[in-house]
């Protein structure tokens, strides 16, 4: 025995095989036996009736309640409390003919867990730390730190405290305060699994209820997500689609837009703004950005359509103005110009949507609006989808026509050319709860901006930092800074990267200078903003749960 006798308790009906060890101030009472090389920790308190081995190893600080039994591949580390009665499987499938004790499965409680009375157990599975397992659940699969669980087989119910207290969505104690972070191996620059981890057992719910109605194709949760996405972003029609790709397409052709057709966009952007006019055959003129914002030059959209007009040989027909970064252009200006010159304003949203401009919703800002909920985005599902805004009913009939082969009364009456671009019922299905949170999720990526600022102010003299503009909230997709030239970039690049920290550029070569559109005879030094931009621009982590002790070891690089 590693300790002296009288540094612990143990009952004399109680039996110990050889090679025990056991902890200080560790008590065990009445007819529990300890078997062969079982280790228990110190300061740990065992009940009536416990059967602890051979070869078990129990934490510090367990506190076991009475009748419960821990055979061969079960561990527990510190602080764990075992209800009365629960039970540990060992054996997967046993049979009572069929030798199977050398299939033992091992059994591992983390630190802290509790594990309520009478539930139980199977093997194999590993309990999260500060978990708690209600009572009487039978527990079949892993459970995840923090995570509650209950029922038969157990469901995940919720988050606890390390006090024992549920959770809040914000993940906060309502009882002691604590903010509970799960570890994460490293920082992300968007970290979707910390968002999965508050919303998990809804989509897996939802994930399931659409496997059990099976109508993966416009299934009833598209229609329910689209009435949601109208509410929230104040417009009359929201028509989902399969990117924000083919949002854009889709409005180009419900607007008819093809050869002979000048839209007018930025070439500080991602290639599928540009790419989609291009794919109708129709030509997109690119226009400079403003230095301040990222977002298309308002004074050199008026000379550009003006240039377009006279020269006579395109008709200017929309604008594709973009959010970068999920700040939205300035629509007041943009559409007075629009209207003067008779053109349509598609926004690109895909960046801003959640983002407001004047108390109207990005998305909403123009004849029509795209979103985009690829995985990144603000907005993200798990793949690929898209959605389109609009206030008229004309277009929403159009758009649902065209995403659908161009149907008329149904899918083998086709009245126009379309394309296949529905939204995935299981994509639907995801976006739903994520939607439920997003408002949250907005305050929390305007909160990281804010720190941001804070904290990298002091160098403002040294790196450009996002403007905020009155009346405008970014959907802060993206923390975007400007380095004094391209090399001190470079350098920033390689100290974040030693340092483990990913950031991006966004974008590194600006549309105009790009292969796709080498046909169209732009040249270097067309667009300087937009050049000079490309070259010392970098974007920081940015998601709604980025910690400010994270966002400290950012700016410590930077500062
Ligand atoms: C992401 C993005 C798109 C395209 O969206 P997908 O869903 O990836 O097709 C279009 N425009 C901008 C500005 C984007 O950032």
């Amino acid at each position: 025995m590693g300790v002296e006798k009288e540094e612990f308790f143990i009952h004399p009906t109680t039996e110990l095989d050889e090679n025990v060890i056991i902890g200080k101030n560790t008590k065990i009472w009445h007819f529990s036996h300890i078997m062969k090389n079982t280790i228990i920790g110190k300061d740990c308190n065992l009940g009536q009736n416990v059967v602890a081995g051979p070869d078990v190893c129990i934490g510090n600080g367990c506190k076991i309640q009475n009748n419960v039994s821990l055979y061969k591949g079960v561990t527990l580390e510190e602080d764990v409390f075992c209800g009365p009665s629960m039970v540990f499987t060992n054996v997967f499938n046993p049979r009572s003919h069929i030798k199977r004790m050398d299939e033992a499965r091992p059994t591992l409680v983390k630190k802290g867990a509790s594990l309520g009375a009478n539930c139980t157990i199977v093997c194999g599975v590993i309990i999260g730390k500060y978990a708690f397992v209600g009572a009487g659940a039978v527990v079949t699969k892993d459970v995840p730190d923090y995570a509650l669980v209950m029922g038969n087989p157990a469901q995940q119910k919720g988050w606890v405290c390390e006090c024992g207290e549920k959770l809040n969505q914000a993940f906060t104690c309502p009882v002691c305060g604590k903010i509970i972070k799960q570890e994460s191996a490293s920082l992300a620059f968007v970290d979707l699994a910390a968002q999965q981890q508050r919303i998990l057992p809804q989509i897996e719910k939802n994930i399931k209820t659409v496997l059990k109605h099976g109508k993966y194709i416009m299934g009833p949760e598209v229609i329910e997500l689209e009435k949601r996405l109208a509410d929230f972003a104040q417009v009359c029609h929201a028509v989902t689609c399969a990117s924000g790709t083919d949002a854009l397409l889709m409005v180009l052709m419900a607007y008819g837009i093809g050869p002979g057709d000048a839209v007018f966009t930025t070439p500080f952007t991602f290639i599928a703004t540009a790419e989609v006019i291009k794919l109708l055959g129709a030509t997109p003129v690119f226009v400079d950005v403003d230095p301040a914002t990222f977002n298309i030059s308002v004074t050199k959209l008026e000379a550009s359509v003006k240039k377009v007009s006279q020269a006579g040989q395109l008709n200017p027909k929309a604008v594709i103005p973009v959010d970068l970064f999920g700040l939205p252009c300035d629509y007041d200006q943009i559409n007075q110009i629009a209207s003067i010159h008779d053109l349509i304003v598609i926004e690109d949203a895909a960046q801003s949507f959640g983002a407001e401009y004047k108390g109207r919703m990005a998305g909403s800002l123009g004849h029509a609006g795209c979103t985009s909920f690829f995985p990144a985005k603000p907005l993200g599902c798990y793949g690929d989808g898209g959605a389109i805004f609009t206030e008229s009913d004309d277009v929403a009939d159009k758009l649902e026509s065209i995403r659908v082969h161009g149907k008329g009364n149904n899918k083998y009456d086709n009245i126009r050319l379309g394309i296949n671009g529905r939204l995935d019922t299981l994509q639907a299905a995801i976006l739903l709860p994520k939607l439920e949170i997003f408002h949250q999720e907005l305050e929390a990526r305007r909160n990281v901006a804010k720190i941001y600022t804070q904290l990298l102010s002091p160098r403002k003299n040294f790196l450009i930092l996002p403007e905020v503009f009155s009346g405008i909230k970014s959907a802060w997709a993206q923390y975007s800074l400007l380095a004094p030239d391209k090399e001190t970039r470079a350098h920033i690049q390689d100290m974040m990267k030693e340092k483990d920290i990913p950031i991006a550029v966004y974008y590194p070569m600006p549309l105009h200078l790009q292969g796709a559109f080498a046909d169209m005879g732009y040249e270097k030094g067309d667009f300087p903003v937009s050049e000079d931009v490309s070259s010392r621009i970098f974007s920081v982590p940015m998601h709604p749960y980025l910690s400010k002790e994270d966002q400290l070891r950012i700016c410590k690089i930077l500062l």
